[in-house]
């Protein structure tokens, strides 16, 4: 047999700093409500199906040569869509901001560098930076999950992080970030500072984006996604915006012809339909809003969110509420504090199911 059952990751030559890491591991399982991933619960209208098969016939008619391996045209797109006056120089594009991050961090941290994250938050920020060499600085949020800038400033004079992670909203809190907190921690920053603007388009009235910064910070970096707002998380494309020698600088690291045709076509695509993939966003941030309502009129503590997906608990035993509700063939995540399980928002009928599944569990 070519898998001896003997031999194991162990026995490999890996790098010791990656010994005894675990991957990153949601749970993809194969039941009728799945709300752990953050994803839109929307697919794509016949109709644009249609668009996106019809523009990737007509790429798959070039694919002998590479794709633009600059991919201007998305660039250009995705500067307009952001609009705060950003250019195509101004922006650039990755297979998700999973790789927009690791970019990130090929380029600015590194063996001997240092990342800071205020935890909890997302999970991929310590992995990619351990990924590319880079120690990891976890600073802890406050009881109710915002940053407490003054023990921020002092995290940040005491470990001198090379990149500085702000993620707004937060995963998997839900919690927004001041603009002045932002503000007074890149005034700080000995490095970059990448505010990880994922959920961006779920925010509630009244938070600005952190792109309104960009103009006065270049070492300031905001990432985005199409995986959530857009719908199109299975299509895998992400992007930043920054000054452009935020962009020079990640030419260095990015492998040539990363993002395949394929993908740029689809993306420009779901960029000129992006009246119809946004669409539900305003609906999911009611539905959001409504869940939060609801949670805490039946006793549950949650954390406000401004994102697509809710924390709540408390829970002596979350693991025990998250496997009950899968044998009601609901999906949600244990991640987060202990205690606190994360729902993501889903279509109405989904929050339903939901609902209903979780007042059987807890039995409220
Ligand atoms: N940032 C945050 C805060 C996220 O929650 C996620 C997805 N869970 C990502 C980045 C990565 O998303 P993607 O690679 O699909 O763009």
């Amino acid at each position: 047999s070519v898998t001896p059952v003997s031999f194991t990751l162990n026995d490999l030559p890996l790098r010791d700093d990656l010994r005894g890491r675990s991957p990153y591991g949601a749970p993809q399982i194969d039941v009728p409500v799945v709300l752990n991933t953050n994803e839109n619960p929307h697919p794509p209208s016949e109709r644009l199906a249609r668009a996106l098969a019809d523009a990737v016939a007509e790429t798959a008619a070039g694919l002998n040569r590479y794709p633009d391996r600059d991919a201007v045209r998305l660039r250009h797109g995705l500067a307009e869509y952001l609009g705060h006056g950003l250019t195509t120089a101004n922006v650039w594009a990755a297979n998700g901001s999973n790789e927009i991050l690791q970019q990130i961090l090929q380029a600015f941290g590194g063996p001997g560098r240092t990342a800071m994250g205020f935890e909890p938050s997302y999970s991929m920020h310590p992995i990619i930076s351990r990924g590319t060499g880079t120690a990891w600085a976890a600073v802890p949020r406050t009881a109710d999950f915002r940053i407490d800038v003054d023990a921020a400033l002092a995290a940040v004079a005491e470990h001198e992080p090379s990149v500085i992670f702000l993620t707004s909203p937060n995963n998997p809190t839900g919690t927004a970030l001041p603009i002045a907190d932002i503000e007074r921690i890149a005034a700080a920053a000995p490095g970059v500072v990448v505010v990880d603007e994922a959920y961006a388009e779920f925010r509630r009235e009244g938070t600005p984006s952190a792109l309104s910064l960009l103009a006065d910070h270049p070492r300031l970096i905001v990432s985005r996604t199409m995986s959530k707002a857009f719908a199109l998380a299975g299509a895998r494309l992400g992007y930043l915006a920054a000054h452009p020698a935020v962009v020079d600088a990640l030419q260095l690291v990015r492998l040539p012809y990363h993002l395949s045709a394929v993908t740029q076509t689809v993306a420009l695509v779901a960029l000129d339909h992006a009246d119809e993939l946004l669409g539900a966003v305003a609906d999911l941030r009611a539905e959001r809003d409504s869940l939060v309502e609801w949670l805490r009129a039946h006793g549950f503590t949650v954390a406000d969110s401004d994102a697509n997906f809710v924390l709540f608990g408390e829970f002596e035993d979350r693991t025990e509420v998250w496997k009950a509700l899968l044998d009601h063939q609901v999906l949600i995540r244990e991640v987060g504090p202990p205690g606190w399980l994360r729902v993501t928002v889903g279509t109405p009928q989904e929050m339903t199911a939901f609902r209903d599944s979780l007042l059987r569990v807890t039995g409220r």
